[in-house]
């Protein structure tokens, strides 16, 4: 079982962002940026290129709503989308609100927020999710 699965099995706690059946989105607990956000699917797969087409077109929409959220909840030139998933060995998509190129920038020294921040961010993703 990945960490992704175990969080969201409810076993390791995550400052959720939006869910439905299939997907579940919650705060990079390492973030880039406010509102570095996770979408995972709840099918453990552990290549992003390795999801079904169906899945991965599902996956997609989804997370087209919560960049949505995102921009909606934090004012931003573009939500920005990266695959790497070479920590956590289940098919994730960063998402990350842009003012500029080197927001993306994942070798940059990581942001610090605090729980009560972070319970924060991830309640104006939720509430802004549709
Ligand atoms: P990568 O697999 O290279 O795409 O990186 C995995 C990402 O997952 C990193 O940005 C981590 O900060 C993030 N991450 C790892 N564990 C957790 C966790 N328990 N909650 C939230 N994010 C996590």
């Amino acid at each position: 079982m990945t960490i992704f699965s175990k969080i969201i099995a409810g076993e390791i706690p995550s400052y959720k962002c939006a869910e439905d059946d299939r997907f579940y989105a919650f705060l990079d607990i390492n973030p880039i940026t406010k509102g570095h956000t996770l979408v995972v699917p709840k099918h453990e797969v552990d290549y992003f290129f390795d999801l079904s087409d169906e899945e991965m077109a599902a996956m997609m929409a989804f997370t087209k709503r919560v960049a949505a959220a995102i921009r909606e909840a934090f004012p931003c030139r573009k939500v920005g989308m990266t695959v790497l998933g070479l920590e956590v060995n289940h098919a994730h998509i960063h998402l990350a609100p842009l003012q500029n190129e080197g927001d993306m920038d994942f070798w940059k020294e990581k942001k610090h927020f605090t729980p009560e921040e972070m319970a924060d961010t991830a309640a104006r993703i939720l509430k802004a999710f549709r």
